[in-house]
């Protein structure tokens, strides 16, 4: 094979995502797209493109009836021999070499002039550097100049703290670093944990990550997290730049103003401009400008000499507009519509006429325009006075860009797409929007939450707006919020938006208690269902239906239900749901102690989940699975998972779970005799239960008290210990106490349970 294609593919930064990604294990293309914010099809096409080349492997898993492609690397090797005239590429010893990585979007930097101690300052930094300085003074390309293999992440005022640390994750991830990823794909959410996994890992990596332009972030975590890190951070570095001076203290921070370049700089600027200059001349335009580098490439753009100072910038680049020709001026104000970098493929579309490459590189050569990432975007500084004197129907271009956007179908982009058609003022494509969330999109809600709230609230009268930001507060437990939103909703909404308010007002009735409500929500639900006849919304109603039938202790009903939800999913193909409704199948028969039944319909969902990579999902089931194995008095087996689940867990800091997982291996070891494993997961509970006051962690003591019990003492200090501690939560210190009983009878016949 030729080596061309190889190393095109290799500098493809999407695909080397996907290959360092990979390095971690075996993917469906699913949930890489997930990983990666991108769009699966055009995983699946990258997927197979690297297959060819042979650097990564597909094999079909056999899952029930069905065939799943999973993916792994073929080989974490790859040597380059450069030889005169020639280059062979093997899989050799030697690793893929680091510098392949360029991490995201720095902005290219051409020209760049002076700024020598500025320079070593940032490079002799460590921890967290502030940049700060007003607009066009040269901070982003400074910073850009001083660490062009950083990762790089320019605010736009729109996310929250999540969708940055889902940054972070990645970039980190491309170092070798993957427990960010790996916590906030198993759902963790705690800032604290979060904070020190990044700190953790850009300290691992040493890593240096500059947040662009902070003064436009809203989300004062971000501020909080900085200063966590900087007094923590001894060999990664945080580089801000920023209009606005943050307080983030003095520990571990460097903070450097920027002024203008210097006279020599500045004069250096203007003769690699090709300008030529006389010194007087030069004095005019240094006395204007101050050495602000982009006033400096206006005037020089502009051949202005005159000397005006009121609004320098207005004047100076209304002299540079009057030079330009129609096209010119038009892609310019298209581009001052928007405060965020526009995709070419998107110009394209906005511009619509066929010389829209030769414009863009025109406005980019006088430096009218800059590169930011995958996107050109006009100048700030210079955006007002755009705005001001273009005649542009926003409402028409915001509505073209959010369909542009909607297309790409990534979570990130979607936020953006709900952004512009709420711009647009166009309602219907904000309703076309919010349904294709509820059917493609439901990752939005549960790991983008705050931000997709702020871009609905400018529509907050909409009702299907409402039902949205509803979501959000379900979500986030807020049940009371989001019930008024959606009872002001129910009566306008129409169609599969009132199917879905009716079945979410189903569920927040189950969980504030109100069975009777829930059944009436859930009729109405059934109703439209039927009159709809849409397979999403029978699916939102047998899922709620399924636990409906549960929680009033109809089991078979339930279970028919959950069957009837598996056969859906399997009709719409939606790989992340269906692992899930396997796994509460496995639930009900365990609750009906059906233990082997239980066992297969695990036994399905971990395969599918494991085929996936949906590793959250694996490890709970491992844990019922530990569950039913030890309803099988099958303690081997119940100790195998209950490790597996115990040890992701704990490494994801979900302690909860970690703590069930826990207390299932403590009692088999019991059962088993294995007394002092068992006692040492005891003290694990019991310090789980100190720092998180999880009850079920106090258990350890009764844990404790049953294994002096199994060698002949009394233990009552420890029973003494669990009864006072789980004091409050006698049902859980009663239900403890019959698995122990059962465990003790069974093994010590000389101690009446009643001793207990
Ligand atoms: P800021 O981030 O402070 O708003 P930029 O870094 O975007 O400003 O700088 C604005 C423009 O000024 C850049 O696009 C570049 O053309 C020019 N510029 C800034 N600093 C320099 C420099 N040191 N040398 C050459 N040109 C510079």
């Amino acid at each position: 094979m030729k080596v061309h294609p190889l190393l095109k593919a290799l500098s493809n930064e999407t695909n080397l995502q996907i290959l360092t990604l990979l390095g971690s294990g075996s993917f469906h293309p699913r949930e890489l797209a997930r990983l990666l914010q991108r769009d699966e099809t055009d995983v699946s096409r990258r997927l197979k493109q690297l297959e060819k080349l042979g650097l990564v492997a597909g094999r079909w898993v056999r899952v029930g009836d069905r065939n799943v492609r999973v993916y792994s690397l073929r080989t974490g090797e790859i040597r380059v021999e450069l030889k005169p005239g020639e280059i062979r590429v093997r899989a050799g010893e030697e690793e893929f070499d680091e510098t392949l990585l360029r991490p995201k979007r720095v902005p290219p930097v051409e020209n760049f002039v002076g700024r020598r101690e500025e320079l070593d300052l940032l490079l002799g930094s460590k921890g967290v550097v502030v940049i700060y300085g007003m607009a066009g003074i040269g901070k982003t390309f400074l910073a850009a100049r001083a660490f062009p293999s950083a990762c790089w992440y320019s605010f736009t005022g729109l996310e929250d703290f999540y969708y940055l640390t889902w940054q972070f994750g990645l970039f980190l991830n491309s170092l070798g670093w993957g427990e960010l990823t790996e916590y906030l794909r198993g759902g963790g959410r705690s800032e604290a944990d979060v904070f020190e996994l990044i700190t953790e890992g850009l300290e691992a990596t040493r890593g240096t990550v500059v947040l662009d332009d902070l003064h436009k972030c809203e989300d004062e975590r971000v501020l909080r997290m900085l200063t966590y890190l900087a007094p923590r951070l001894r060999e990664g570095r945080i580089v801000v730049t920023t209009r606005v001076k943050p307080n983030l203290g003095a520990d571990g921070v460097t903070y450097l103003e920027l002024r203008g370049l210097k006279p020599e700089e500045a004069y250096e600027l203007v003769r690699m401009k090709g300008e030529k200059m006389d010194p007087e001349e030069f004095a005019g335009l240094y006395g204007l400008t101050l050495g602000h580098p982009l006033a400096l490439n206006l005037l020089l753009e502009g051949q202005i000499r005159e000397k005006r100072q009121e609004n320098l910038f207005d004047f100076l680049f209304g002299e540079v507009y009057k030079e330009l020709g129609e096209d010119e001026r038009l892609m310019l104000s298209i581009l001052a519509l928007f405060d965020e970098p526009v995709e070419y493929e998107a110009i394209k579309a906005l511009y619509r006429k066929k010389n829209a490459f030769s414009v863009l590189y025109s406005l980019l050569r006088r430096g009218l325009i800059e590169r930011k990432g995958d996107g050109y975007s006009i100048h700030e500084l210079l955006r007002g006075f755009l705005r001001e004197v273009s005649n542009l129907e926003s409402a028409q271009y915001y509505g073209a860009y959010s369909d542009y956007l909607a297309e790409k179908e990534t979570p990130a982009d979607f936020l953006r797409a709900m952004k512009y058609a709420i711009a647009s003022g166009d309602r219907e494509r904000v309703r076309k929007l919010v349904a294709f969330r509820i059917t493609k999109m439901k990752l939005v809600i549960t790991d983008f939450p705050t931000a997709y709230l702020r871009i609905l609230s400018p529509l907050s009268e909409e009702p299907a707006v409402k039902l949205e930001m509803g979501m959000v507060y379900f979500q986030k437990g807020l049940y009371e919020k989001a019930k008024k939103l959606w009872l002001e909703a129910e009566p306008v909404l129409e169609g599969v938006f009132k199917a879905e308010v009716e079945s979410l007002l189903a569920d927040l009735s189950m969980e504030l208690g109100d069975m009777g409500s829930a059944g009436e929500y859930l009729e109405k639900t059934r109703k439209l269902a039927e009159e709809l006849k849409d397979l999403y919304t029978w699916l939102s109603y047998y899922m709620e239906k399924t636990k409906y039938d549960y929680r009033r202790g109809d089991v078979e009903g339930a279970l028919e239900s959950a069957f009837k939800e598996l056969e859906i999913v399997r009709e719409l193909k939606d790989v992340q749901e269906e692992p899930l409704i396997l796994l509460h199948i496995g639930d009900i028969y365990a609750g009906m102690e059906s233990y082997e039944r239980a066992v297969t319909y695990y036994g399905e969902a971990l395969e599918l989940s494991k085929a996936y990579g949906i590793r959250f999902l694996e490890h709970a089931t491992y844990m019922e699975l530990a569950k039913a194995y030890y309803g099988l008095k099958n303690y081997g087996k119940a100790v195998e998972y209950a490790t597996k689940a115990a040890e992701y867990f704990l490494k994801l800091r979900n302690y909860r779970r970690a703590a069930d997982s826990i207390a299932y291996r403590c009692v088999s070891y019991l059962a088993l005799g294995e007394l002092e494993k068992a006692r040492t997961d005891a003290w694990e509970l019991v310090r789980i239960a100190e720092s998180t006051n999880y009850p079920l962690g106090w258990a350890g003591y009764l844990f404790l008290g049953a294994a002096e019990r199994l060698e002949g003492r009394e233990g009552e200090e420890y029973f003494g210990r669990g009864r006072e501690k789980l004091r409050g939560n006698e049902r859980l210190y009663d239900a403890v106490l019959g698995e122990l009983e059962k465990i003790l009878t069974s093994k010590v016949n000389k101690v009446p349970p009643e001793h207990l």
